[in-house]
């Protein structure tokens, strides 16, 4: 009988959480109006709108007016820097931020770059932490946006956003961060943290795909963002079109699930993390990448001496997981990321993504370190036997 994988890619999606499903159920049926209009299936749909908006609100202490719904992280990464560069042309065509972003930043640079936009990507360490010296220096008088992903989705480096963001204020320049990865694994407060927009998605928190937020605070004056999608005006302008209304309701369980399970996730994870780890660290040599006193506890990024991942993931059918995100920016699938941190070819192409959720048990997360640790004994016996067998015939 077919037994399914078990999951371990949660940075790429996460599994629908039922009871978001519930939730969702009467908006796909029976609650199908549209919130822009004047009658009683309107309001049932702009209702239910409103209260999804309020729990996704309560999850990062932000009001509910700055929130924005767009189709993703995606959009919301594409919104706040297109937007902002829009919109502050005239004061400065300068925006900084870090090698380590997702394509969904690093793309949009390349093409504003193409525009005459000067982008400074800053560097990172050996754990994927930025210099926040060289990010002070390099913020000049033209600089109108600093970009700065919260935590990363290949390594779970969690950058010191809050020093950042102080930095950034103290120059002027408005911060953004894409939060993606963050939340629903630490307690983010953008008012505490002081972020000005912050991207983030409902199908990384186990709600449905296709829905996401851009957080814009509310500032006099009013931080001024160009729209990318133009029409009926709703989201305040900044992002026409008829709401998804299941999808938003869904995004809002989502979020009102993740602020109530908040530490209860979070330890469990770690703790399926930590488990995973201290087993996999049975094998000789092997490196987690990362910062670890800084990561994600739903992160295990591992280099894998002598064997390529692609042949541990065609062997180990059993674990679904990755070689790194499931959209890179790089040429010939390498990872950018772990490029950044200054792994070389061989070390990247030894490197394994793996991403836990609450939906893992400890005992598959056991099964799957064995299945792993196995298969990579016989590769790596496989590959000294061809190495030394090489030897014999070159002498
Ligand atoms: C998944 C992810 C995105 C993209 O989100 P979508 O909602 O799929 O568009 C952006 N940034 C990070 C860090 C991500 O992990």
């Amino acid at each position: 009988m077919f037994k399914e994988p078990t999951y371990l890619d949660n940075h790429s999606t996460t599994k629908l959480d039922p009871k978001v499903l519930d939730a969702m159920m009467p908006f796909l049926t029976n609650n199908y109006g549209n919130s822009a209009s004047q009658h009683y299936f309107g309001y049932v749909s702009s209702e239910a709108i409103s209260i999804a908006r309020k729990k996704i609100a309560v999850l990062i202490n932000s009001s509910d007016e700055e929130i924005i719904f767009t189709s993703g992280a995606t959009e919301s990464n594409n919104l706040a820097l297109k937007g902002i560069v829009d919109s502050y042309k005239s004061q400065g065509n300068h925006i900084i931020t870090t090698k380590i972003e997702h394509s969904s930043i690093i793309d949009v640079c390349k093409k504003l770059e193409q525009k005459g936009i000067i982008v400074t990507y800053l560097s990172v360490d050996k754990t994927g932490m930025i210099d926040l010296l060289e990010l002070q220096n390099s913020i000049t008088d033209k600089t109108i946006l600093v970009s700065i992903i919260f935590g990363n989705n290949e390594i779970g480096t969690i950058q010191q956003i809050q020093k950042i963001s102080d930095i950034c204020h103290s120059k002027g320049v408005l911060l953004h961060t894409d939060a993606t990865q963050v939340i629903g694994q630490l307690n983010v407060d953008v008012r505490e943290l002081n972020i000005d927009l912050m991207s983030f998605t409902s199908h990384k928190i186990h709600g449905p795909k296709g829905i996401g937020a851009l957080f814009i605070k509310q500032t006099t004056p009013k931080i001024l963002i160009s729209a990318l999608i133009d029409g009926g005006g709703h989201e305040k302008n900044i992002r026409s079109g008829t709401l998804n209304v299941p999808a938003i309701v869904g995004f809002g369980k989502a979020a009102e699930i993740a602020k109530s399970e908040l530490l209860t996730n979070s330890n469990f994870v770690k703790n399926l993390r930590d488990k995973f780890e201290t087993k996999l660290q049975l094998i000789d040599g092997i490196k987690i990448n990362g910062n670890i006193n800084s990561r994600l506890v739903n992160n295990s990024n591992i280099t894998i001496p002598n064997i390529k991942i692609k042949n541990l993931m065609r062997k180990v059918k059993s674990v679904a997981f990755s070689t790194h995100a499931a959209c890179s920016t790089m040429d010939g699938n390498i990872s950018h990321v772990l490029n950044a941190i200054g792994l070389n070819k061989n070390e990247i192409e030894s490197s394994a993504r793996f991403g836990f959720s609450k939906m893992n048990t400890e005992k598959e997360i056991i099964e799957a370190a064995d299945s792993l640790i196995n298969a990579i004994k016989e590769l790596q016996n496989s590959s000294t036997h061809i190495i030394s067998h090489t030897n014999i015939s070159n002498n």
